[in-house]
């Protein structure tokens, strides 16, 4: 699929926004083949990595879209390439959910790496590089969602960040894997809110289990699970080989293709 005549919308670090000439309600999302990390301090280029997040997304979107939750993906009718619904507003937020500690929460919260979170904890970031997306503080979030103006945006991205997490973790447990945390945005379209942006290799933290029947509901399920064998993107962060980094993640277009029979 040729987008070059289409007119540019906006382009990320991760993906190009193309007008839709055929549908004003649509926009073309086309997956690049480059990687950052540290907020776009570490930057690469990873041939293939476009098509293997594009799939990775497409079967997420899917999955989520057959289990009712509201999203702006549409369908991916060429290889990098996926049609979504046109936004009204961008909510410039970044929603994270945990279940295991790891990551960030590590540095700040004094919370031992492998602690598990029942229910899911949810936090919101404000979505700013040079700022390093600040989180916004929980008593400001519980004084936006009590108060009138915006409130309900809150409420809404929490509770749909939560319903997409059990719907994630079920389907990754189903490959014996552990969902640790991910990270979604939201837009708003016809008003409502809604999943919006890509969910792909760099969007999570995923452990293999490191048993056949790991008790995952200890307090700290480290020892249930093997970070070694980690299948995200910490595996860039960390500094692994493109060659691994980009493994990792075909593991993932591997596994959430199962999704399809869930
Ligand atoms: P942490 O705050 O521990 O670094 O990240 C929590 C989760 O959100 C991890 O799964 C991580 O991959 C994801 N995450 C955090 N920030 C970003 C970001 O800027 N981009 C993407 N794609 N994922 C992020």
């Amino acid at each position: 699929m040729d987008l070059s005549k289409h007119r540019i919308i906006i382009e990320g670090k991760t993906k190009i926004i193309y007008e839709n000439p055929g549908d004003p309600n649509t926009v073309y999302m086309k997956f690049k083949d480059d990687i950052t990390a540290g907020d776009g301090v570490k930057h690469d280029v990873i041939e293939g990595k476009a098509l293997v997040d594009w799939k990775t997304n497409r079967d997420i979107f899917e999955f989520l879209n057959r289990k009712g939750i509201r999203t702006h993906y549409v369908e991916s009718p060429a290889e990098c390439v996926s049609l979504v619904k046109k936004l009204d507003f961008k909510i410039n937020l970044e929603v994270v959910s945990r279940r295991v500690a790891a990551g960030s929460i590590l540095k700040w919260g004094g919370i031992a790496e492998g602690t598990r979170f029942d229910p899911v904890i949810t936090q919101f970031h404000y979505k700013d590089d040079p700022l390093h997306d600040p989180m916004l503080d929980d008593t400001y979030v519980e004084y936006i969602i009590k108060a009138k103006e915006g409130g309900e945006m809150f409420r809404e991205m929490r509770e749909i960040n939560t319903e997409v997490f059990a719907l994630l973790e079920a389907a990754f447990a189903a490959f014996t894997i552990q969902l640790l945390d991910f990270k979604l945005e939201y837009g708003l379209i016809g008003g409502v809110v809604t999943l919006i942006d890509e969910i792909s290799g760099g969007s999570f933290r995923l452990w293999p289990y490191a048993k056949e029947n790991p008790d995952l509901t200890k307090k700290n399920v480290l020892s249930e699970l093997d970070p070694g064998a980690r299948l995200d993107k910490d595996t860039y962060r960390q500094g692994e080989s493109l060659d691994q980094v980009q493994s990792k993640f075909e593991q993932i277009a591997k596994i959430t293709a199962g999704f399809k029979g869930l």
